[in-house]
């Protein structure tokens, strides 16, 4: 029997020439380490007799924990490439700053500011007040406060409106968006008793009339986000609705999810209901998102009527969800471009990436077709072709955005397509900068509309280590 590997010792690794340059690139701590981690790893291995004396040679160890640093020493944090075709996508952080927005974070990161400090009066301020002036002009909205995501809005909203009282919202809107927010959960935990009226399709003013009692403190209206009910529907105008709920002194809610301060229409969108819109139909308050089709930080904005707003502020759960000075900052550069709307598909990234003309990323992918051609080599047919995108994060869900992809087809059996593919999308995910695509009707789409920076996507195809399907 031959005799048992042995793995060097720590201390002769850490004094071997080949772990000296090592420890001087990363420090002795993190090389110790992660050369510890490794022992530990590479133990069962060699009691199993799986591995042979120059995989444990002292060189070999080196070069292993030296990857293990480079690794370590990378950010967690990483930029990818979205060509999935969804533009403002939950799991790729939504929207993309525009410029303004970015120098506006980097002075807050890097001095102190007047977060909560009132430089006219030199007396304590409210973080509000920051933005509050460009929401009233934007949304004609009486006050604003900001959370941190549009979640914690409805929550907030709910608990310090409606707290052991009765809530009353149609069956149609009891919606769950994902991630856990489902509409009765966080009625539950806000404390507001649902009362929940009319049928899945078609909920009518009488619905809500007969549901008011002296137990109602609030009416809720929730936009379909995520799906869409067609058919035989009804459902009771907000401006029918508010006067219902006033004519018996409650205030009515309405979530618009992602709320739009301008009316896409005019850039060829599909049409969604302005903030503005929900307020003069009669909404008391009215919540969305900051990083939806706003497009600047995730926050959660809470706009309406004052003393509602008012009464808001004062729950303590505000000072657990406020946003930070960051965000704050970004929100504010976003929103002061809305007051040039003419400029705004120019400057805003978001806006501009969803106005894309199907044309132009065409021609972006006939450009680059013969490039990733040559780099997947023989066995993929990869083709220029017309698709269909979405604007994401549940806003119109049925709604497609012509555009355009290129797509990539592993030429074998169709047995093998569906391995062939995975090992495709595995291939690009591990590029420096990742590149995630969609699969679908068995090839692997890669949509253009948010490839901007063509040079840096040239860049990187030669490190695809792609097997031949
Ligand atoms: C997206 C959405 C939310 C949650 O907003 P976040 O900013 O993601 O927390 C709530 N309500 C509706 C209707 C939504 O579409």
């Amino acid at each position: 029997m031959p005799s048992p590997l042995r793995l060097p010792s720590i201390d002769s690794l850490l004094r071997h020439p080949a772990c000296q340059p090592l420890a001087t690139r990363y420090g002795r701590d993190a090389l110790l380490a992660s050369l510890r981690q490794l022992l530990d790893d590479l133990r069962e291995g060699v009691l199993a007799g799986e591995l042979d004396a120059l995989e444990v040679a002292p060189e070999a160890l080196a070069g292993r924990v030296s990857e293990r640093l480079v690794a370590q020493q990378r950010s967690q944090v990483r930029r990818v490439f979205n060509l999935t075709g969804t533009v403002l996508h939950t799991n790729l952080g939504r929207a993309l700053l525009p410029e303004e927005a970015i120098e506006a974070v980097q002075m807050a990161a890097r001095y102190p500011l007047n977060l909560e400090f009132d430089l006219r009066s030199g007396k304590r301020g409210d973080r509000d007040d920051l933005i509050e002036g460009l929401i009233r002009e934007l949304t004609g909205a009486e006050a604003v406060t900001v959370v941190n995501n549009n979640a914690a809005a409805v929550l907030l909203t709910l608990n310090s409106l409606g707290a052991r009282k009765e809530g009353i919202i149609s069956r149609g809107e009891l919606i769950e968006i994902g991630g856990a927010f489902r509409i009765p959960d966080i009625m539950a935990r806000a404390g507001v008793r649902l009362h929940e009226v009319g049928t899945t399709n078609r909920t009518h003013a009488r619905d809500y009339e007969a549901a008011i009692s002296p137990r109602s403190g609030l009416i809720m209206r929730v936009h379909a986000s995520n799906y869409s009910i067609e058919g035989f529907t009804a459902r009771v105008p907000t401006a029918e609705l508010s006067a219902l709920a006033h004519q018996h002194g409650l205030p009515l809610l309405e979530d618009l999810g992602s709320g739009i301060l301008l009316d896409l229409t005019r850039w060829g969108l599909p049409a969604e209901p302005t903030v503005r819109q929900a307020l003069l139909d009669g909404a008391d308050i009215v919540t969305f998102s900051g990083d939806k089709l706003l497009g600047g930080p995730q926050a959660g904005l809470i706009v309406g009527r004052k003393e509602l707003i008012a009464k808001i502020k004062k729950n303590p759960l505000k000072r657990a969800l406020r946003v930070d000075k960051l965000t704050l900052a970004a929100l504010e550069a976003v929103l002061g471009l809305y007051r040039d709307p003419d400029r705004l598909a120019e400057r805003l990234p978001s806006l501009r990436l969803l106005t894309r003309p199907q044309a132009d990323i065409l021609a972006q992918a006939e450009r680059l077709q013969p490039s990733l051609a040559q780099a997947l080599g023989d066995g993929w047919n990869v083709s220029a072709v017309p698709s269909l995108g979405m604007i994401g994060s549940g806003s119109q869900p049925v709604a497609r955005l012509p555009s355009a992809a290129l797509c990539l087809r592993p030429q074998v059996s169709k047995r093998l397509r569906g391995r062939s593919l995975l090992n495709l999308e595995s291939a690009f995910r591990a590029l420096p900068i990742p590149l995630l695509g969609r699969i679908d009707d068995d090839a692997l789409w890669l949509d253009l509309r948010q490839l901007d920076d063509e040079p840096a996507w040239l860049a990187q195809l030669d490190q695809l280590k792609v097997e031949h399907p």
